[in-house]
């Protein structure tokens, strides 16, 4: 059996956008802001593709999602469907399933 990958570019649609917590992390520079002050503007190559820029370094494309926990500021690297909607956190704070759960076990 093969497992198919999504290795795809996530893009920034709005969608998705309702999903995330309000916190936004620059990659480039590590400023911290929410989401309303992140820069927005069309992507020269491209204008129907709206691309998020820095409002300190002004780098284009540096904002990343940030952990739905509270106060992480670490990039969003997981994301897990729960009870309460989906999250999306570092991988420090992935939430546990649900202890009851059926473990298959490996046999044969
Ligand atoms: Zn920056
Ligand atoms: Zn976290």
């Amino acid at each position: 059996m093969v497992a198919r990958e999504m290795k795809g570019i996530v893009s920034h649609t709005e969608e998705k956008e309702k999903e995330m917590n309000d916190k936004r992390v620059c990659t480039g520079c590590d400023h911290r802001c929410e989401k309303k002050d992140v820069l927005r503007g069309q992507n020269p190559f491209k204008p129907s593709i709206t691309v998020g820029g820095c409002p300190t370094c002004f780098a284009v494309d540096s904002m990343r999602y940030t952990c739905d926990e509270k106060d992480c500021w670490l990039s969003v690297t997981a994301g897990t469907p729960t009870a309460e909607g989906y999250k999306s956190t570092c991988n420090e704070h992935i939430p546990r399933r649900k202890t009851g759960e059926r473990n298959e076990s490996m046999g044969n």
